[in-house]
């Protein structure tokens, strides 16, 4: 399942970095997201949503991520190809919930788009 120890020829630049944290500061940067989700407030919904407008960022190691991909990779040790995206079960982009998180491809997260526009949360959720 996990495939991180192969290395993708398409990585930007905060896949290298988030691979160095997962490999050399996995300790601090899950302390790191275990803070932003103690600090983050649940709604009637189950989401743990940010004081933000906009998805949180969050700064570690000298980068700054968007923190709700940033904490589902830290979290399962994974990164994230930049084909890939960290997607929104619960269709909150606030929400940093690592139950709401799901790694998928752009198509995916479109799919999810429409049937959400089509018939609301998407019935596997709740
Ligand atoms: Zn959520």
């Amino acid at each position: 399942m996990r495939e991180v120890d192969q290395y993708p020829c398409l990585e930007d630049d905060s896949e290298i970095r988030l691979r160095e944290v997962i490999e050399g500061e996995l300790e601090e940067a899950r302390a790191r997201a275990f803070s932003l989700i103690e600090a983050a407030r649940h709604d009637d919904r189950g989401c743990l949503v940010t004081d933000t407008t906009k998805p949180r960022k969050v700064r570690f190691g000298g980068h700054q991520w968007d923190a709700y991909r940033f904490i589902y990779c830290v979290l399962n040790e994974q990164v994230a190809a930049r084909d890939q995206v960290v997607r929104h079960r619960c269709h909150n982009r606030r929400c940093i919930n690592p139950h709401h998180l799901e790694l998928g491809s752009q198509a995916d997260n479109k799919r999810d788009d429409w049937a959400n526009w089509a018939y609301g949360v998407d019935p596997d959720f709740l």
